[in-house]
């Protein structure tokens, strides 16, 4: 490295992209023609390959009618484990222990439909009062079905200070009452990482099972979760993984429960072989597939036919190690350049805790957001103070990193974000 390259330079970050390994992929992706796109953890952006996944499988209609079925390159009766193939690897879980099927809380729905069986003292589920509001909705509903109080059998960790969650304070919650576990991966606002593999053996010590909500690590952390024995997690696929608006989501199993009954039972989730006998008693798959429940959303897997294979030829090792490159350059630019404007980095600052994101907090972050996205940088806000920045690995740049580091100086410099309300937008 030369002595120009310091750095809050702009020939660092030209450098740094050069060096880079996965730079290639970024062509590949629509990205906003100025601006600069640090909200893949909400919705990621959308891939020529994916749109072109999308006009292959509508063409498989036109040209199929209902033999698209079992028709075709891509038969839709085999699309979920066919996409199952790809995603497995990801989380580090056999093609059969994943299936590729419904949404984030609907999956939830189902496993802890599943996975939760409350037999004597041990009623209570424990989540953490940290999680993404969904999924505690589905948990108390699941409480209320089978005629518990979710006032009084949901047992929430604290967190201390309000951004992470203590994994100590987790494991000393895991009492004799305790009858299931629902914990995230990574939280979605501090994007801190939870220790996987500490809860997951801690849990099984005292006989609880366990699962993780991986919609903020999956496509951006690798995961072992059959090695860990996780028991069961489920993730989406439109955040790191770039498959659209409500493209359809994931979940695994582990395969030590592979041949339970699903608590929530539906003719796709039979065995294949079995399914079109449509007899009145159901025979689920022996794999993770057992977990679906009505007809696959073929359109809304599409995107991901083109999206996935990009992840393998990445590799997701590659991807983490990119990914932290790019959060510590930010983390690093934000205070060699921002220090005295009232930012606090609200993330784990450790490689192994942090996730993909990096969590400014800034009591007008509401306004800032506002005006980063006037000025071509589109963030993403959590109330009441959190800016969260996602570069990621596929398609954001070191340069980008730098630009968007720039652009917000001179907004905190003139104060540009004072023309606008301190308050969210509808969906923020
Ligand atoms: C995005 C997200 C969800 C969203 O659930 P959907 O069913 O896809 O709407 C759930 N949990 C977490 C942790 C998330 O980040």
């Amino acid at each position: 490295m030369n002595g120009s390259l310091f750095l809050p330079s702009e020939a660092y970050a030209l450098e740094r992209d050069a060096a880079d390994g996965l730079a290639h992929f970024r062509s590949e992706f629509y990205l906003p023609q100025k601006g600069i796109y640090l909200d893949g953890n909400s919705l990621g952006v959308m891939s020529v390959r994916a749109e072109q996944a999308v006009a292959d499988v509508m063409d498989d209609w036109k040209r199929h009618g209902i033999d698209g079925w079992t028709e075709g390159e891509r038969p839709w009766f085999y699309q979920a484990e066919r996409l199952a193939e790809w995603m497995a690897p990801l989380v580090g879980a056999a093609a059969d222990e994943v299936i590729v099927s419904g949404s984030t809380t609907v999956n939830l729905h189902q496993l802890a439909a599943t996975f939760y069986q409350p037999v004597g003292k041990r009623t209570k589920i424990l989540a953490d009062e940290l999680t993404f509001p969904s999924d505690l909705y589905a948990l108390q509903s699941q409480l209320r079905l089978r005629g518990y109080d979710p006032d009084e059998h949901l047992v929430l960790v604290k967190s201390r200070d309000g951004r992470f969650l203590d994994e100590a304070d987790i494991i000393s919650s895991m009492t004799e009452e305790i009858a299931l576990i629902v914990l995230p991966t990574v939280l979605y606002r501090s994007g801190q990482l939870l220790d996987i593999p500490l809860l997951t053996a801690e849990a099984h010590k005292r006989g609880i099972p366990i699962g993780f909500d991986g919609c903020h690590s999956v496509g951006v952390i690798p995961h072992r979760f059959q090695e860990w024995d996780v028991d069961f997690a489920y993730w989406c696929s439109y955040k790191y993984l770039n498959g659209g608006p409500g493209s359809v989501a994931a979940l695994y199993v582990n395969r030590r429960h592979l041949g339970r009954m699903p608590g929530l039972a539906g003719w796709f989730g039979s065995d294949k072989e079995k399914q079109f006998d449509l007899g009145p008693v159901f025979t689920p798959a022996s794999t993770a597939g057992a977990y679906q429940i009505g007809t696959p959303h073929i359109l809304s897997m599409a995107p991901l036919l083109g999206a996935l294979p990009m992840f393998a030829e990445a590799g997701i090792e590659a991807i983490r190690e990119k990914s932290l490159q790019l959060t510590a350059y930010l983390m690093a630019l934000l205070e060699a350049e921002l220090a005295g404007y009232g930012f606090v980095i609200g993330n784990p600052r450790e490689d192994e805790r942090r996730g993909g994101h990096v969590s400014l907090e800034h009591p007008e972050a509401a306004r800032i957001c506002k005006a980063l996205k006037a000025n071509g940088v589109i963030p993403d806000f959590r109330a009441p103070h959190v800016i969260r920045l996602a570069p990621v690995p596929l398609y954001t740049s070191f340069h980008d990193v730098w630009s968007a580091v720039r652009r917000l100086k001179q907004i905190m410099e003139e104060r540009s974000y004072e023309q606008f309300e301190n308050r969210r937008g509808v969906i923020a």
